[in-house]
């Protein structure tokens, strides 16, 4: 496993979080790889409160299964729309650690993400 250094950054800590996985009856947008979210579809939705600031972000179950994997294995959360910033991160380190086995499982993981990917103001 690689070894992220999070004190790079510089992220909010959260006062509160709270993530699920949760069906959703309205149509969505997934936070962290853009697609589109149809009505009675898994999503994973995370709460959490900085700075007095309420949010949620909800992301489509493929890319909720890769961040619990990702938050597991690192010991470490963030905003679900920052993960891929993180995977990206984690596939360099572990290149550069030579833990192909890393590479190979992460990078899939980024490829699977930016695969849904619709660009905006594309048709859903
Ligand atoms: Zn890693
Ligand atoms: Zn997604």
């Amino acid at each position: 496993m690689c070894e992220l250094d999070y004190t790079d950054y510089d992220f909010e800590p959260f006062e509160f979080e709270g993530r699920r996985f949760q069906k959703t009856r309205k149509p969505r947008k997934c936070d962290l790889c853009g697609r589109a979210i149809t009505p009675g579809e898994m999503t994973l939705v995370q709460a959490s409160k900085s700075d007095g600031d309420f949010s949620s972000e909800r992301v489509c179950k493929q890319c909720g299964d890769i961040a619990e994997d990702f938050f597991k294995e690192h010991s470490f959360f963030t905003n679900l729309s920052a993960v891929d910033h993180y995977i990206d991160e984690c596939v360099e380190r572990s290149r550069e650690e030579r833990d192909a086995a890393a590479v190979r499982k992460w990078a899939k993981a980024q490829r699977a993400i930016s695969r849904r990917h619709v660009p905006l103001g594309g048709t859903s």
